[in-house]
């Protein structure tokens, strides 16, 4: 399908992925237009700017809790293609704010879609769903005892271990209200196509990540502080729990699973989007720290006597019948042969320029967390997808923007 002067609506255009989706689809000769909330304060939405096409996307001003507002964006858009991509999307907020999460993912996902029934529009829809919906991801028998001996039970019980990586079929475990709230609008998605005929079709995005990345996700958390480091602005590095382990891809090889989803994608499916790869919070700081200039020796807790001589030598054997780049402190965490918890207080990271100090902050920790995530993505792989991007391209383009002092929080 080409691009070329269709009509396509995104709504959360003004957000990180939104933002790239747009500056894509705009190269490629589409008509973009953008949802966008009324600002009280007039700002100019700054992805818009450093993408540099405000002027190019049409914005539309509505609120998804307004159906009237989305039935008026529909016909001016008159959209072939809708990327639904607005949402409250951090998981902690959807701790602290659960009905704010659900109003605006379930509700207001629900109000998109019957905007366009009642409109008789019949455009492909692609929704962002996320990788949080499967939660609690089974990754070891150790783990599994483990989780149980928490929470009593693991439901649904897992019908593989490990569950790594994990397809579409996978049990869904939410662990948050976020996680929830997407649960529901991708339900609200496939149900549409079932009742309705729409030709709606899920993405489950495992973590994307790139210059611009919201200060709030732990990328940016770790890039913002290393380049802080790196002009002396701070003097250690503030983290939560390290352990967790992740699917990072770059947005852009995202953006382009979104665009093949709705070219390709079958409506009332569910595709996973990732790079088949999982690395530990640990590495993401180690590797981001190399990659500003130090080189790294070795890692030692503050307290509890725990030491990786060469933490980040690059490992690409094969975990979970899957070959992917990691370290060998990933490795080593997969393995269960090292874990970190908050009693440790912290790392030393001894480099080739004296030690840095990585603090764990108990603050940062979450009351329910999701432990391991590495899509399976054989499925839209069918379709032509190809994760490019390396996990130190991510980091480079990320210090990158953290290099512009007015970038730096
Ligand atoms: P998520 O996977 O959508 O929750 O993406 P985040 O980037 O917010 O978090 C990824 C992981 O990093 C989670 O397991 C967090 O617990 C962990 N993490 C550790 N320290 C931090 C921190 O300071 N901020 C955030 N956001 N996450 C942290």
């Amino acid at each position: 399908m080409s691009w070329n002067d269709r009509n396509v609506l995104i709504t959360g255009v003004s957000g990180f992925v939104g933002s790239y989706l747009a500056k894509y689809l705009i190269d490629q000769g589409a008509n973009v237009y953008g949802l966008i909330r009324r600002r009280a304060d007039g700002r100019i939405p700054k992805n818009l700017v450093d993408r540099g096409i405000y002027n190019e996307v049409k914005l539309i001003e509505a609120d998804l809790l307004d159906l009237a507002g989305l039935a008026n964006a529909i016909d001016e858009a008159q959209p072939d293609v809708i990327f639904h991509l607005a949402a409250q999307s951090f998981v902690p907020r959807s701790f602290t704010h659960p009905l704010e999460t659900f109003q605006i993912n379930t509700l207001g996902t629900a109000n998109l879609l019957e905007a366009v029934r009642v409109k008789d529009y019949d455009p492909t829809i692609v929704f962002a769903g996320s990788s949080e919906e499967y939660g609690l991801v089974i990754s070891s028998e150790e783990q599994y005892n483990r989780v149980k001996a928490k929470y009593g039970h693991v439901s649904p019980e897992p019908e593989r271990i490990p569950e790594v990586p994990i397809n579409e079929g996978n049990p869904l475990r939410p662990m948050s209200p976020y996680a929830v709230s997407k649960i529901h609008g991708e339900y609200i998605f496939r149900n549409y196509y079932y009742t309705y005929g729409m030709k709606t079709i899920v993405s489950r995005g495992f973590n994307h990540e790139g210059a611009g990345r919201g200060i709030m996700f732990v990328t940016s958390v770790v890039t913002n502080q290393v380049m802080k480091y790196k002009f002396g602005e701070t003097d250690k590095i503030l983290i939560g729990n390290v352990n967790a382990f992740r699917d990072w891809s770059h947005v852009m090889d995202i953006v382009r699973g979104y665009c093949l989803l709705a070219e390709k994608g079958r409506p009332g499916d569910v595709y996973n989007q990732g790079s088949m790869r999982t690395n530990s919070v640990m590495s993401y700081i180690l590797l981001s720290l190399e990659q500003a200039g130090w080189k790294i020796e070795k890692i030692e807790t503050m307290k509890n006597n725990k030491v990786v001589e060469n933490p980040t030598e690059i490992d690409d054997s094969e975990m979970f019948g899957v070959k992917f780049e990691k370290t060998k402190l990933d490795r080593m965490m997969l393995e269960n042969e090292i874990e970190f918890t908050i009693e440790d207080e912290g790392v030393w990271v001894h480099t080739d320029k004296g030690k840095i100090p990585v603090v764990f902050d108990p603050n940062r920790f979450r009351p329910s967390e999701v432990p391991i995530l590495m899509a399976d993505t054989r499925k839209i792989q069918k379709l032509g997808f190809k994760a490019e991007h390396r996990l130190t391209d991510i980091i480079r383009d990320q210090l990158n923007y953290f290099l512009r002092p007015e970038n730096r929080v």
